[in-house]
């Protein structure tokens, strides 16, 4: 399976067509059952660098404690981790942080801006992440996305390491 991040719906035939296929399809028509599911590997890359650019500033670490949380496999039990809703409500204001630095609104101190630009100049650079990735603000919006499907179903965001 690998990675995953998923919000699952709330339909009332939310079943699975064969239960000998755990990951296939459902009644209801959503894939795997989910209002909303996406692969969290680039969210991922988000929280871990965001952890290592702020290792000495504990001020800017709390700011980002949702995402270097779900990036780093030992907060998760048997390969999985859900966010209760406070910890999805300050996961979206950590998004939209990031969002705004993107847009210009809003700054990194320079001792974090500049090795936040380069990493992203660096990894949207490889060929392979060309074909899913061109810039940092479509993998955030796809959290927010995931964000907004929590909210509207009451059901919690899930990653599957
Ligand atoms: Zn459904």
């Amino acid at each position: 399976m690998g990675k995953w991040c998923r919000v699952r719906c709330n339909c009332p035939n939310r079943k699975l067509v064969n239960i000998r296929q755990p990951w296939g399809a459902y009644e209801c028509g959503h894939d795997s059952g989910d209002e909303a599911g996406l692969w969290p590997g680039y969210l991922f890359d988000v929280g871990r660098l965001l952890a290592k650019l702020t290792t000495d500033d504990q001020l800017w670490r709390g700011g980002f404690d949702v995402f270097v949380r779900i990036s780093d496999t030992v907060n998760y039990v048997d390969e999985y981790l859900a966010l209760s809703p406070t910890e999805r409500d300050l996961w979206r204001l950590e998004i939209e942080e990031l969002l705004a630095i993107e847009a210009g609104k809003q700054f990194f101190p320079y001792s974090l801006q500049h090795p936040w630009d380069q990493y992203w100049a660096e990894f949207f650079k490889d060929p392979r992440r060309q074909r899913d990735a061109v810039s940092i603000r479509p993998i955030l919006l796809a959290g927010i996305s995931i964000c907004e499907a929590s909210v509207r179903t009451g059901n919690p965001v899930e990653f599957y390491l």
